[in-house]
């Protein structure tokens, strides 16, 4: 099985951002609706050893796998598209290859020879990009390569296709993805940067085997033409990239320009059965004729750059759907709120999500927006972060403990009701060592999340270091605020809850990573259904 998967490499030129990951996931999903099991894998160029130490404003939200990888945010794209686990092995960066090749060196693997790009860390990068195969799981594997084709740091992985281009045995296309700019002033779509773009990939030995062409304007038969021509490309392999209205069309839109019958005749496998999307679709028109609205406030204080909080955001577009309502996200930084302005700055919205986060930045702007959502029974729905700060807010002004914090903001306060967990009180190290990955919760009956779970038993993904202080937790729940989620082995608090309150929900772990368009996750469906309904009664009362 596993010598007869075949692979599709994914490169980029022209420009960054051309939304390479959209187009593997949208191919992937394709394929795998003609009966194929299909996974995709990206090949990040930069030196970190995995994305879990950068701030999200480098590259966006850091996306974590089941078994609990700290990877790029495509890799949430290709969950959300493919409904499939992605794991370690489907993110690698170039810090993870030189690591692995100078501990090599260092243990003697390579004794006697000198080290070098090729073939050392080529072959490294080969090794990575067959793992997947190697399971034997797989019929096609998608590897998207990061970064722009002709950038210093993207070379070895462009030398690996072009050495398993050649390799005997090895089943393998390469599509590449640029972008055919349109000239306002001449009226005119231009293909230059394209026929450059391919140059540079031939200087480098590959010959890319399908173009998909990103452009805002419906491309001619004559560009499609002159773009084959001038790239040694059959013209049912120019692919049009049209900009989409949501992501989720772009499986259609690949479809209709038969991006998957190419590819399979590349690879010579048959098209098996023709790609229905059913109830793909069915999710999608919903998001695109939606009944109702609401308006939910994001809380946090990376919202310059959206992409911090990508999985969030597309949770609540399939919460949305689920509910046949659109959720506008109005972006709020948590910096910019206080007790004095909470009100005006909250009081429009049907909903608040207090957002993930790290260090003291804005915090005390998340406690002042939970202690109105609190008050004002706003529907609230606190991640990870805006949990604990929800657990801070209510020791405050609850448990009249008014120094309480985090030891993670507030080191030396005298009510600790956030703090770090034991096993992580040694570690120095900062790489990959939280708390992170798929733990187990066991849900009480009577509470908000079990009406969204329908389960007792859950299993959620993590990525944390410091913990509800369980020597408080008589104190919570004699006051209102109920732990209605609890990791059977080891006792930690994962959920509270506030009784008396429309929805008032905060979670140690992150159920945005485990979102997908056909599997909408509960909590994010229940919140969204709870502040519609909140609105409605809102509503009816201005009405009377
Ligand atoms: N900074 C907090 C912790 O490490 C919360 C982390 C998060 O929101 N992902 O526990």
């Amino acid at each position: 099985m596993a010598s007869s998967t075949k692979y599709i490499f994914v490169t980029g030129g022209v420009t960054s951002s051309l939304g390479k990951g959209i187009i593997a996931a949208s191919l992937a999903k394709l394929l795998q609706a003609r009966g194929y099991s299909v996974t995709i894998q990206k090949l990040d160029p930069y030196l970190n050893v995995d994305p879990g130490t950068l701030n999200p404003y480098e590259h966006g939200e850091c996306f974590v796998t089941d078994d609990g990888a700290e990877t790029d945010l495509d890799l949430g794209h290709y969950e959300r598209f493919l409904n499939v686990n992605t794991s370690q092995a489907n993110n690698v960066t170039t810090g993870r290859i030189y690591q692995h090749v100078i501990n090599n060196e260092r243990e003697g693997v390579y004794l006697g020879k000198t080290v070098q790009i090729i073939p050392h860390v080529t072959d490294e990068i080969k090794r990575r990009i067959k793992l997947l195969g190697e399971t034997g799981k797989y019929d096609i594997v998608i590897t998207e390569i990061g970064g722009t084709v002709g950038d210093i740091e993207s070379l070895p992985y462009v030398e690996a296709v072009r050495q398993l281009k050649w390799e005997p045995n090895f089943d393998c296309i390469v599509l590449h993805l640029t972008l055919v700019p349109f000239l306002a002033a001449s009226g005119e779509l231009k293909t230059k940067p394209t026929q450059h773009s391919v140059k540079q990939l031939l200087e480098s030995g590959v010959q890319p085997d399908i173009l998909a062409l990103r452009t805002e304007h419906k491309l001619t038969d004559g560009v499609k033409e002159k773009v084959a021509l001038f790239c040694n490309i059959a013209q049912e392999a120019v692919i049009q990239a049209i900009d989409a209205s949501s992501i989720y069309d772009v499986p259609n839109l690949m479809k209709a320009e038969g991006l998957d019958k190419v590819v399979l005749d590349k690879l010579s496998l048959p098209h098996k059965e023709e790609p229905m999307l059913t109830a793909w679709n069915e999710v999608l028109s919903k998001i695109q004729k939606p009944k109702h609205k609401v308006t939910i406030g994001l809380v946090g204080k990376y919202i310059e750059l959206k992409d911090s909080y990508k999985s969030i955001a597309e949770a609540l577009i399939h919460a949305g759907a689920r509910n046949e309502t659109k959720v506008d996200i109005k972006w709020i930084h948590s910096e910019g709120v206080n007790n004095e302005n909470a009100s005006e700055k909250l009081s429009n919205l049907d909903g608040v999500l207090v957002a993930p986060g790290f260090g003291e930045r804005g915090i005390e702007g998340k406690i002042a927006t939970i202690q109105y959502a609190r008050e004002n029974k706003v529907p609230f729905f606190g991640i990870c972060l805006g949990m604990q700060a929800a657990v801070v807010e209510f020791a405050r002004n609850v448990l009249n403990h008014s120094d309480a914090h985090s030891t993670e903001m507030e080191p030396e306060t005298s009510n600790p009701v956030i703090y770090l967990m034991e096993e992580q009180r040694e570690i120095t190290e900062k790489g990959g060592t939280m708390r992170l990955g798929a733990y187990p919760c066991s849900i009480d009956k009577k509470s908000n999340v079990y009406e969204a779970y329908a389960e007792t038993n859950i299993s959620e993904r993590h990525r944390h270091r410091y913990e509800f202080n369980n020597e408080y937790r008589e104190a919570y729940i004699a006051a209102g605020m109920k732990t209605t989620g609890i990791n059977p082995d080891n006792n930690l608090v994962e959920i509270v809850e506030i009784e008396d309150h429309p929805w008032f929900v905060g979670v140690q772990f992150h159920p945005e990573y485990k979102s997908t368009v056909i599997n909408p996750h509960p909590l994010f469906v229940n919140f969204v259904k709870a502040s519609s309904l909140v609105k409605e009664q809102k509503l009816a009362i201005a009405n009377n």
